[in-house]
């Protein structure tokens, strides 16, 4: 079967009660029915459900799912995206190992590389997400005394700036140097990108954003190879980074429709960049979808369609971008993305407003960037919006200037 009947059919076994949808289990713990049985399942001669620390019928089925979507032979689920990151880093570096990573990630990440993994004596190496395949090697095998890379780390598109980073490129290197390949798929989703199909070894997700997609719940994953995601479960299961079993079955529920989703939010997506790109009152626009991106070779053939992030550029500064605000009617101001409803958000003063000067420049990250996560709302309805707000904040700041 296709995976979007999969998707959709994987289920828990059905209880006695013959239930239709899968029921919440909201249990910390499982029963023995004999003193065997709880021998056999703590030594692993029984699989079984023990504890929700560990696992948890809610928690399977959608951990299931993923691995499916993904094409992964196994996955642990976490409370939230950064702790799916993090055990993926914890659960199989150890002192002295050094991670090379795209200088692009997402805010949290970059805490954990730089303050948190570095007090345990790993180290790591940044490079810009659209460097050459040499300039890769040399971070990934230094001749400089560095370590040689045991994993490397990366988001593609990358999030504000939409850069993308080239899988097949590292999957070749990766053949070469035999380092670990770790990539946050969370703003493709596996609808649109499977790194793992494409040659990588693990691929984490904020679940938090498209699986959910209406802006509920906080999870996380990470699927994989399943020598890579033993360690790892074990690293979890002592440290309970659990995912809760109520937000399993959100989140399970929510993969049912996370393929119909995608196509509405990336088309909706599209039409939105396009009509943004040629109105004289937005200064430019990105998405890996319409030619003018920088990579859009690189995107026609890594991804199956753009993703549900646009990213706009008004000039004028925080008067524009607060006269835009003003302006919009329909979207959300919020940090968050991935949601059923339009969400804008101003990087600069919000989400990568503690990075230096230096650092937002080098991302792309301006005054006056918006980035948009395109929701499922009548295209027509966002175009109009988006369209009336870019005219009104370009008048509002030429009166001030005057
Ligand atoms: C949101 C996000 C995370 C962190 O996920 P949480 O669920 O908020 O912990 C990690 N990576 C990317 C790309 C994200 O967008």
């Amino acid at each position: 079967m296709r995976k979007q009947t999969r998707a959709i059919r994987t289920q828990t076994d059905q209880s006695q009660y013959r239930e239709h949808s899968t029921p919440l289990f909201l249990t910390s713990s499982f029963t023995f029915e004999t003193a065997e049985q709880g021998k056999a399942l703590f030594d692993e001669t029984e699989e079984g459900n023990i504890y929700s620390r560990f696992s948890n019928p809610n928690v399977t089925e959608f951990v299931d799912k993923v691995c499916m979507l993904e094409g992964a032979e196994e996955g642990i689920a976490t409370a939230t995206g950064m702790a799916a990151v993090f055990a993926s880093m914890a659960g199989l570096l150890k002192s002295g190992d050094h991670i090379v990573a795209c200088r692009a990630l997402f805010g949290s990440a970059h805490q954990i590389i730089t303050q948190i993994l570095s007090k345990w004596g790993i180290t790591h190496t940044y490079v810009d997400a659209t460097a050459s395949e040499a300039e890769w090697e040399a971070a990934i095998q230094p001749n400089t005394g560095t370590p040689a890379a045991r994993m490397v780390y990366l988001e593609t598109p990358s999030n504000p700036g939409l850069e993308l980073v080239d899988l097949a490129m590292l999957v070749r290197l990766k053949e070469k140097y035999g380092f670990i390949l770790n990539v946050d798929n969370c703003f493709a989703t596996p609808i649109l990108q499977t790194p793992i199909e494409l040659g990588a070894d693990l691929s984490v997700h904020s679940a938090t954003k498209f699986m959910d997609g209406q802006g509920r719940v906080l999870g996380g994953i990470v699927v994989g190879r399943a020598d890579l995601i033993q360690p790892i479960r074990f690293f979890a299961r002592h440290t309970g980074p659990s995912l809760s079993p109520f937000n399993a079955w959100i989140l399970s529920k929510s993969l049912e429709t996370l393929d119909l989703r995608m196509e509405r939010h990336c088309a909706n997506a599209f039409k939105l960049a396009q009509a943004l790109e040629q109105h004289p009152d937005v200064a430019t626009v990105k998405y890996p979808f319409l030619p003018s991106h920088p990579q859009y070779e690189l995107a026609k053939q890594q991804m199956a369609a753009g993703g549900a992030i646009v990213t706009l550029e008004l000039e004028g500064g925080f008067e524009r971008v607060k006269a835009f605000y003003d302006a919009l009617q329909i979207p959300t101001l919020s940090s968050n993305l991935g949601d059923s409803r339009t969400i804008v958000t101003n990087p600069f003063t919000t989400t990568h407003s503690k990075l230096k000067p230096d650092e937002k420049a080098a991302l792309g990250i301006t005054e006056g960037l918006i980035r948009v996560s395109v929701g499922l709302e009548a295209i027509d309805d966002l175009i109009d919006d988006f369209t009336q707000a870019a005219e009104v904040s370009a008048e509002v700041v030429k009166e001030k200037i005057m």
